[in-house]
């Protein structure tokens, strides 16, 4: 992590438009938004239409503007894309351009304070939300990691038509809901103002929380971290040590009881033919990761403790195990991509590399299983702690 000497952010140029946004709709949540409820109390289709909006504004950052246009993770109908472009728009975090720029940063730099945008390393309130109001040395994006973007016709015409959209969907919207429904200001209060406010503040989690508290089972070097609780909050965003270390990857919790609606809802849309070219992280490189994780986890461990070398040995052999598991998955590789034999593989030789291959993954999963069973077992401080 960078040791920029940091100078405290009422020093440094303050960006006026977002201060405001963020200070008068968080104000007006906590103030406006509970008075008018306990003066003339909220229709249940009110609190229908905020569930609903907000959901929308969910789903369009983290199936639109992170998996898809940051990541590329899979490939969605126009339709979709459309849907994506408008909520992720109302959701009011910026342009997807400059959204999607800003995270390609966070990820290619994290943890470096003058490059990620929004660097765990300057604190909680930085990366919440303090990295929008104020200027510092990551502020300024040259749009050089989204040429790709800037060759999308939606994700353009939303970043040059962004104020009248951000309007539409904020202010037009709950007030045609409100005149339909009879009540305009509590619509607008509802699901403009408290919709608003809990997508930016749950959003803005990912980043805060998501970096400080949580595990982290595949890469221990990235502040990242999987954290299951945020993830209630965040629509299945909160795996984020995975996310990080898996980004082409259109799932966030990988396993099935994970709870990720993102990953649902984009897995349902293909089903119908809505999202297609769904990227997945290849199972035994995602296996290899987390056993490298645990080996490391162990060594740690182990360095704490008086009566090192019966562990060590263990840990050594363990090592070797993993080694050649290692080498002979190479050698299939190999084979797959026809580059032993200088000919593609048959269709049967294909199958065959394809079961040792899921062969080697299960083996992998049971040395992660055995290491985890090794490091429960090893108790720091405790002097001639035996196998
Ligand atoms: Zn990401
Ligand atoms: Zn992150």
């Amino acid at each position: 992590m960078n040791a920029t000497p940091l100078s405290s952010s009422n020093q440094r140029k303050r960006f006026w438009i977002p201060t405001i946004l963020f200070a008068s709709t968080g104000l007006l949540a906590l103030t406006a938004v509970p008075i008018y409820g306990f003066v003339y109390g909220y229709h249940w289709y009110q609190w229908l239409a905020f569930a609903i909006f907000g959901a929308l504004c969910s789903f369009s950052i983290a199936a639109g503007n992170h998996r898809l246009w940051s990541h590329k993770s899979y490939e969605a109908h126009w339709s979709i894309r459309l849907l994506f472009i408008l909520f992720s728009a109302a959701a009011m975090q910026n342009t997807t351009l400059n959204w999607c720029a800003s995270h390609r940063y966070h990820h290619q730099f994290i943890d470096d304070n003058n490059r990620d945008p929004y660097s765990a390393g300057r604190g909680f309130w930085f990366s919440h939300i303090d990295w929008m109001m104020h200027e510092y040395p990551s502020s300024y994006l040259d749009y050089k990691n989204v040429k790709d973007l800037q060759r999308d016709q939606l994700v353009m015409w939303q970043h040059d038509n962004y104020v009248p959209i951000i309007i539409a969907m904020n202010l037009g919207l709950p007030i045609i809901l409100g005149i339909i429904t009879g009540d305009v200001l509590g619509m607008v209060l509802l699901a403009g103002v408290l919709r608003l406010v809990v997508n930016h503040h749950t959003t803005f989690m990912i980043n805060s929380f998501g970096h400080l508290w949580g595990r982290r089972p595949y890469k221990g070097s990235i502040s990242a971290r999987d954290n299951a609780f945020l993830n209630l909050f965040v629509f299945g965003e909160g795996y984020h040590n995975y996310h990080h270390t898996f980004q082409i990857d259109y799932r966030s919790g990988i396993r099935w009881f994970q709870y990720d609606p993102t990953k649902w809802l984009i897995k349902s849309l293909s089903l119908v033919g809505l999202t297609y070219n769904l990227r997945v992280a290849p199972p035994i490189q995602v296996q290899k990761v987390k056993v490298e994780q645990l080996f490391k986890q162990a060594r740690e461990k182990i360095e704490k403790i008086k009566d090192k070398e019966s562990w060590q040995e263990i840990l050594e052999s363990e090592a070797r195990g993993f080694a050649k598991l290692l080498k002979n998955w190479k050698s299939l590789q190999f084979l797959r991509h026809g580059e032993k034999h200088g000919q593609p593989p048959s269709e049967w030789e294909l199958t065959s590399i394809q079961t040792k291959i899921q062969e080697l993954e299960y083996g992998l999963k049971m040395q992660g299983k055995r290491l985890k069973i090794l490091i429960g077992k090893i108790r720091p401080n405790e002097g001639a702690a035996t196998p």
